[in-house]
């Protein structure tokens, strides 16, 4: 099978071109034409050379995603599952808000870190993502848009947070940032890009001396070992002490604040102790908190806390110097946490491999069972 256009990087595009002989010249032109112009025919890219046309239509493949089913949500999130070339699906998730629309990605099928409250972790890992599949999640759905809803809808910000462990895919996620942030290209800013990690120390290791200055998240959950342990068995081999310490590594003016996401769940991370340990761990100058109320889905062993304790927690953290926001569930009317629609679709088979076929009675009864 041909390698795939989207695997790369404007610097390997042009060390290509010299490679085969061909002017360097040209990789901006085709970024261009790809990425600016959505030309994905190499045959009409009418500024590039003849033979350099030729070459790509050969031997590289422009193929995009399959959207195997997609589903909007009352609030406007738009859920996909989109299909690789071996049949694998992921799931991207386009979400507007305020002069946003920003597109969750998965970095991989499954994830092998296996937190407890995830709905991903229950199939561990299946693979890794390539950089094309990254890369083609933005493209896929981007064009999506533009051919199915209007040509002026922009994707404009790209959360690493869907199906997944981003930092366990090293390599390939720093090369679709790379993509995804080339001024030749997609152009986006460092600050439109956000990468979620649960906490995978040697990666931040790494991350924090290579890696493209994007904002960085971090799966937090709790403050205090032996609850985040139980969330989170990842905490057993990186506790917090060892957690904080690569923390500290990254340069915080390239990355800003860093985002700790803390997922509330009822009767677990909710109390007072969890507040001030919480408090206690964190500088407010240096962090943002960004409350996530737990996703219920179905046959989860937890549950979220009441809307109160949800603004009590709020209220704490603010009452004590930190910024602190709640993420609202969006989309939870067609199926919400990270790693449930595949799943549930694949269980009901409400979908076929190759028709997007979706039966409306049967899609609302997992919708209500979402609901409860
Ligand atoms: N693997 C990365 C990024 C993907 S998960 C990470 O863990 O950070 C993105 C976010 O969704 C994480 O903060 C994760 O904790 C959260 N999440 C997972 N399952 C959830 C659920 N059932 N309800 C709410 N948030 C959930
Ligand atoms: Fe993986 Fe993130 Fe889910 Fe944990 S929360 S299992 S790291 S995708």
């Amino acid at each position: 099978m041909k390698p795939s256009f989207f695997d790369l990087t404007y610097d390997d595009l042009k060390n290509l071109l010299i490679e085969k002989g061909f002017s360097p010249f040209g990789a901006t032109q085709i970024f261009d034409w790809v990425y600016k112009k959505w030309v994905h025919q190499p045959e009409e890219w009418s500024n590039v050379s003849k033979a350099a046309k030729e070459f790509f239509k050969e031997n590289y493949d422009f193929a995009l995603l399959k959207v195997v089913w997609n589903g909007l949500s009352k609030d406007g999130t738009r859920k996909f599952l989109v299909k690789m070339n071996d049949g694998q699906t992921v799931e991207s998730v386009a979400i507007a808000a305020r002069d946003r629309l920003t597109l969750c990605v998965s970095s991989q099928v499954g994830c092998a870190v296996g937190c407890t409250f995830c709905h991903t972790a229950t199939q561990g890992l299946k693979r890794h993502l390539k950089t094309s599949e990254v890369v083609l999640q933005y493209v896929t759905i981007q064009k999506w848009l533009m051919d199915e809803v209007s040509s002026d809808v922009k994707l404009t910000n790209i959360v690493y947070m869907g199906q997944g462990e981003p930092l366990h895919n090293f390599e390939n996620m720093k090369k679709a940032t790379l993509i995804f942030m080339s001024e030749k290209g997609l152009g986006l800013g460092q600050r439109r890009i956000t990468l979620s990690t649960s906490g995978l120390v040697p990666a931040i290791e790494k991350l924090a001396e290579d890696f493209p200055p994007v904002n960085i998240a971090l799966s937090l959950h709790s403050a205090r070992n032996d609850v985040r342990t139980e969330l989170m068995p990842i905490n057993k081999v990186y506790d917090l002490e060892r957690l904080f310490k690569a923390i500290k590594l990254i340069p915080l003016k390239a990355h800003r604040r860093i985002t700790y996401e803390y997922l509330l769940i009822d009767g677990m991370n909710d109390s007072m102790d969890d507040v001030v340990a919480l408090a206690n761990l964190l500088n407010s100058k240096e962090s943002k908190i960004n409350l996530i109320p737990f996703n219920e889905f179905p046959g989860s062993k937890y549950k979220r806390p009441s809307e109160q304790k949800i603004m009590w927690f709020l209220d704490q953290m603010i009452k004590r110097g930190f910024t602190c926001t709640i993420r609202t569930t969006k989309g939870s009317d067609i199926l919400a946490a990270c790693g449930q629609l595949k799943s549930e679709f694949e269980k009901l088979n409400l979908w076929d491999n190759e028709r997007p076929v979706v039966i409306p009675s049967i899609a609302s009864s997992v919708l209500q069972n979402q609901a409860r």
